[in-house]
C-alpha cells in the first residue's frame, strides 16, 4: 500500500491504472478509521481494481464551535486497517496541499436537501461537503465513491450533485455498521464518556420500536413524538426527530418507504443515526 500526500505524487501513482483501463474506487473519510469505514473498502475492494481512499479532516465543512482542532487524527493506526482490508493508495494531504496556493473563489452549494435535518444547526456544513467531495473527484477521478447510510443526508447530496453536475461517477451508498448493542459507529463515539457509552444505544434502539410500531399501524406523528420521549427520558438534548422519504422529502403519511432520522447531544457529542423502513407489502 502506497501513501501520497501530494496531488501531483497521487495522480503519478494513478497514471499506470488510467493508462491501462483500471477500474478505480474511491472512498473519502476524515480517518480515525473503525469497521464503518473498513465496509466500505471492502465494497470497493471487491469492486474495483484500484482502491484509493482519501484522510482528510476538510476544515470547510466545520462550523466555527466545531470540533475540527480536537478531531481525533491517527494516520498510523488508519494505515494499517487500511493495508490489512486491501487498500491499494492512501491519500492524505495537508489543509495547505488541498486549499493553501490561491485564495478559493467558487463554491459548490446543493439547494433544499441541504436546508433541512443537518443543514438546519450546522449552516455551511454541506458546501463543505460538497466542494472537498468535488475537489477530491476531480484529483482521483474514480469510476465508483463509496460512501456510507450512516450519514444518509451526505450520500443524497452528494449523488444530486453529481446527478446535477455529470459528473461521471458511480455513488455507491453502504448500510450503516453499529456496535454489537447497536450504536452507529463513528469517529465521534470516542468522545463519550463511559456513562454516556452505555446510554447511547437508546438511539438505535427508539429507531427499532418506532419500526415496530410503524408496521403495528401507529401514525406517524406519535411514532416521531414517541421516539423523541426515548431519547430526552435517557437524557439525550435531542437536535431533531424527522422522517422523510427516500429522496428526503416530506412525508406525513407512513404510505410508503421512509427513513428516520435522529440527531441529539449526549453530553458534549453530537450523534445521528437513520433507519430506513420498508413500507409494508
Ligand atoms: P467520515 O470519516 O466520518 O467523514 O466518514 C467517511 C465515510 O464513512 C462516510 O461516507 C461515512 O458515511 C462513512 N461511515 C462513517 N461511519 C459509518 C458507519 N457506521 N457505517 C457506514 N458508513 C460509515
Amino acid at each position: 500500500m502506497k501513501t501520497e500526500t501530494t496531488i501531483q505524487g497521487l495522480t503519478a501513482s494513478l497514471n499506470p491504472a488510467r493508462a491501462t483501463r483500471k477500474t478505480i474506487g474511491f472512498i473519502p473519510t476524515m480517518g480515525n478509521l473503525h469497521q464503518g469505514h473498513l465496509n466500505l473498502v471492502r465494497e470497493a475492494r471487491q469492486l474495483c481494481d484500484v482502491v484509493v481512499v482519501s484522510i482528510f479532516v476538510n476544515p470547510t465543512q466545520f462550523g466555527p464551535n466545531e470540533d475540527f482542532d480536537n478531531y481525533p487524527r491517527t494516520l498510523e493506526q488508519d494505515s494499517n486497517l487500511l493495508a490489512e482490508v486491501g487498500c491499494d493508495i492512501v491519500f492524505a494531504p495537508s489543509v495547505e496541499q488541498m486549499y493553501g496556493k490561491y485564495p478559493r473563489l467558487t463554491n459548490i452549494s446543493v439547494s433544499e436537501i441541504t436546508n433541512d435535518l443537518c443543514g438546519l444547526q450546522r449552516p455551511g456544513h454541506f458546501d463543505g461537503v460538497a466542494l472537498v467531495v468535488t475537489k477530491l473527484f476531480n484529483i482521483v477521478q474514480p469510476n465508483f465513491a463509496f460512501f456510507g447510510q450512516k450519514d444518509y443526508q451526505q450520500l443524497a447530496v452528494i449523488k444530486q450533485m453529481v446527478r446535477d453536475l455529470s459528473i461521471p461517477i458511480e455513488v455507491i451508498g453502504v448500510p450503516i455498521a453499529r456496535a454489537e448493542d447497536g450504536l452507529a459507529l463513528s469517529s465521534r463515539n470516542g468522545y463519550l464518556t463511559e456513562q454516556d457509552r452505555q446510554t447511547a444505544p437508546v438511539i438505535f434502539k427508539a429507531l427499532k420500536t418506532a419500526e415496530q410500531n410503524l408496521h403495528s399501524g401507529q401514525v406517524l406523528s406519535d411514532t416521531l413524538g414517541q421516539i423523541r420521549a426515548s431519547l430526552t427520558d435517557a437524557g439525550l438534548i435531542v437536535d431533531y426527530v424527522e422522517v422523510r422519504n427516500p429522496m428526503l422529502q416530506k412525508v406525513d403519511q407512513f404510505d410508503q418507504d421512509v427513513v428516520l432520522f435522529v440527531a441529539a447531544k449526549l453530553g458534549k457529542t453530537r450523534l445521528i443515526d437513520n433507519l430506513q423502513v420498508k413500507r409494508p407489502a
